[in-house]
């Protein structure tokens, strides 16, 4: 069983001043599978302490030179890819599959910020053109500086990746929380800072919950801006911590996506790019499409395609290859999911696939994949974040009442349109209120494209240069142009 209980500090493994420990499980065997420290504000003042001190000299090291340094991360995340999908698959749940996309993910966004890193050194200092003669104007880029990085569970090694990638290439010093639900994936990444010899203080790792490292990181007057991924409960303390003293934050929280389906659809394709949209991870996933919003002629076969799929998905072990989606990541989600099915079963809501078509493995933290239809607007399911492989669908019919469903909700984070006619599913697209909209496509994230919500869904990008402007601060020298 592994021991979490070392905060990688100062480039140095320190046992964390906290007694309390927290069991980290294996989600489909049901057992623990290490213990990890629950931490305290001990470790969080040295961690911040040590960042503070890294900070000017790995901002003076310039762009190119850090960039070297993501380039390193990228190859040993590459390096150790297999290991590190078991690692992530064994402590979420995930399929092997998954945790394949989730490591090719995070070396791409390492790769790309590597490059943009290299950009920004030769940016810096140019010149801004204007109306006034004899005048100069230059704009710089500088660190935001000290900045507190915390991830949830679902995306391991991802969520920290578009975080920590674009943070170190901006010459900000990091204080990193993973979740404490998945700390073993996390936890290579400051074996990885040690093993390519990042300078000490730049990266430093600190193990806990919300309670022993979240509260006293967002608090700690020392840290200059927080990015925060996670629920909006959270996300709002984050917020209220990061007033005090009027901290920088950028959150990327929760969503409830549509997916919509228009009448001159191909049916078997618009059924497997909406199923790509939900159940991937089990559903765990912030930017799932889990609201269905189809046009009446589809609706029948559509739904009649989704049972087929439903029926067809293999659940087990996530480490064998035969196995199409894993349990929950934790005992805690399941729970979480099961409430929803039994306020779905309060409502009297219309399963197209449900508990009473299927028997679950005898083992593992799972949830039957469910499917309800003609869900009322009202209903709870249809409102919140389920966060697990639960599709809500509803018809409508016509295109105009597709977009005002689709845009009816506080959360803004992504949205899917499907036709027949590319361009009409793009122009539908166009109109919809979300970060990221994908036609006739589904769930593609790409680091050169920004990620991040509308609405309750969040404040401010990822990826792309938007994730690195997140830890700039702009500054410009404005002057005579000559003595
Ligand atoms: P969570 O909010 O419970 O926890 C997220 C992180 O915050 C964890 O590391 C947790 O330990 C920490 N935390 C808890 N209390 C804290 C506090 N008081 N102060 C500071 N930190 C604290 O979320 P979760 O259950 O881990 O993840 C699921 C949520 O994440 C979903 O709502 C999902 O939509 C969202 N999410 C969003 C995105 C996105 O890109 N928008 C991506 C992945 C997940």
């Amino acid at each position: 069983m592994h021991q979490l209980t070392r905060q990688f500090i100062d480039n140095r493994w320190v046992e964390s001043a906290s007694h309390r420990r927290l069991p980290v499980t294996d989600p489909y065997r049901q057992e623990i599978i290490a213990e990890v420290t629950a931490g305290d504000s001990t470790d969080v003042d040295a961690a911040v302490a040590a960042a503070r001190h890294a900070l000017p000299a790995w901002q003076a090291l310039g762009g190119e030179r850090r960039g070297v340094y993501l380039s390193a991360f990228a190859d040993a995340l590459l390096a150790s890819r297999g290991e590190l999908m078991q690692l992530s698959s064994r402590n979420n749940g995930k399929a092997l599959a998954e945790a394949a996309i989730d490591l090719d993910d995070a070396i791409a966004c390492y790769r790309y910020y590597a490059n943009q890193a290299r950009a920004l050194e030769g940016r810096q200092g140019r010149l801004i053109e204007h109306g006034l003669d004899g005048i100069q104007a230059q704009v710089y880029e500088d660190p935001a500086g000290v900045v507190g990085l915390i991830t949830p569970w679902n995306f391991p090694l991802v969520t920290s990746a578009w975080k920590i990638a674009p943070a170190m290439a901006a010459g900000c010093t990091i204080v990193f929380k993973p979740s404490e639900i998945t700390p073993l994936p996390e936890q290579a990444l400051a074996e990885i800072a040690e093993g390519v010899g990042l300078p000490a203080g730049v990266l430093n790792l600190v193990h806990g919950d919300g309670e022993g490292i979240g509260a006293p990181l967002t608090a700690h007057p020392g840290v200059d801006k927080f990015s925060f991924t996670g629920s909006n409960v959270v996300g709002e303390k984050v917020m209220h911590a990061a007033a005090k003293g009027v901290r920088n934050v950028s959150l990327e929280l929760g969503g409830k996506s549509p997916v919509l389906v228009l009448d001159d659809a191909e049916v078997e394709q618009a059924a497997d790019w909406v199923m790509a949209g939900i159940f991937f991870n089990s559903g765990q996933v912030c930017s799932a499409t889990s609201r269905l919003i189809v046009h009446d002629d589809l609706a029948e076969p559509l739904y009649a395609a989704l049972g087929k799929r439903l029926d067809a998905i293999r659940l087990g072990d996530p480490l064998a290859d035969d196995t199409d989606m894993g349990p929950m990541s934790s005992a805690r989600q399941r729970e979480a999911v099961q409430r929803y099915l039994a306020i779905a079963w309060e409502e009297g809501l219309v399963a197209v696939r449900d508990g009473r078509h299927r028997q679950l493995p005898e083992r593992g933290e799972f949830v039957v994949p469910t499917l309800y239809r003609d869900v009322p607007v009202q209903s709870r399911l249809w409102q919140e974040e389920i966060f697990g492989p639960v599709l809500c669908g509803r018809s409508v019919s016509s295109d105009e009442e597709g977009i005002e469903l689709a845009n009816a909700s506080p959360f803004g984070l992504a949205a899917t349109v499907i036709a027949g006619d590319v361009e009409r599913a793009r122009r539908v697209g166009q109109r919809l209120r979300a970060g990221s909209i994908w036609y006739n496509s589904e769930q593609l994230v790409l680091p050169e494209a920004g990620w991040g919500g509308f609405g309750i869904s969040g404040i401010g990008r990822e990826l792309g240069p938007w994730g690195l402007a997140e830890y700039l601060q702009v500054k410009h020298l404005i002057g005579p142009e000559s003595g």
